[in-house]
């Protein structure tokens, strides 16, 4: 699915350069529950930006579900990001003027779908993660953990190949990440593809496979046995 060989990213600033993705070589297959974890500053941020085709890279090349993506236009790249893939962001970035049904059914509306569909499609979403009776609420009147339940069920109503996810529980607390992990881990039960992005071990425990990632390289790759949530 994600395939890509000798990424290299360089950030130029003023009169320095700062080499944060060194020659990465990384597959992904579908199906795969991946973190990727390293400390602050090694370049997981930046690699997610480029798996998700949110920026290019220097050298190198990235294969995305059979397609070479290298060489595309930034037009051509935001199509295929819209089509392939959901982000979730520490963040939430939920729109704070529409109701949680109205952000979710965003994107089907960049998609074209038609209206009785993105409201019967995002509603489904909004249920996958518990939130089917919070429809109407505006973004304010609900909780952190609530919020990034509304961008998961964001990020999947498009039903892409790939959800890519960046410090998602960086800032909740601790039973809220449990409940987040659990989604990801259903949504991974029922086939979707994450990739996620984290400096803590004990996040990337709830994963099967851990890409230890250091000064912009790959140190470690191993398949693990996720850590089980109870129910
Ligand atoms: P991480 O997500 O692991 O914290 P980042 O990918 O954010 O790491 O950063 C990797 C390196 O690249 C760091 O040295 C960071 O300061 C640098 N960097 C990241 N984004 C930019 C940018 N837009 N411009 C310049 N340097 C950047
Ligand atoms: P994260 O917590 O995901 O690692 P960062 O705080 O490292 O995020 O970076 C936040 C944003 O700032 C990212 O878009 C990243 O590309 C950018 N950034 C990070 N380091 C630098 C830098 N040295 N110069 C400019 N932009 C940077």
């Amino acid at each position: 699915m994600i395939e890509i060989t000798d990424i290299e990213k360089i950030y130029r600033l003023g009169g320095e350069t700062i080499k944060a993705l060194d020659k990465v070589t990384l597959s992904i297959k579908e199906g795969e529950f991946t973190s990727i974890m390293g400390p602050s500053g090694s370049g997981k941020s930046t690699l997610m930006n480029i798996l998700g085709l949110l920026d290019r890279f220097d050298n190198g090349k990235y294969m995305l579900n059979g397609t070479d993506v290298t060489e595309l236009s930034d037009d051509q790249l935001a199509g295929v990001r819209n089509k392939e893939i959901g982000f979730v962001f520490q963040s939430f970035n939920l729109m704070a003027r529409m109701n949680v049904l109205e952000n979710v059914m965003l994107p089907l509306v960049y998609a074209k779908v038609p209206a009785d569909e993105r409201k019967k499609r995002a509603t489904e979403a909004l249920e996958k993660v518990g939130l089917g009776d919070r429809l109407y609420h505006l973004t304010n009147e609900i909780s952190g953990g609530q919020k990034q339940r509304v961008a998961i069920a964001r990020s999947i109503v498009n039903r892409p190949s790939v959800l890519m996810a960046d410090e998602p529980t960086g800032n909740l607390d601790s039973k809220t990440t449990e409940d987040i992990m659990r989604i990801f881990q259903d949504l991974n039960d029922e086939g979707t593809t994450i990739v996620m992005v984290t400096h803590e071990p004990e996040m990337a425990a709830y994963t099967k496979r851990i890409v230890h990632f250091r000064d912009g390289q790959i140190t470690e790759d191993e398949t693990v046995t996720p850590k089980q949530l109870s129910k």
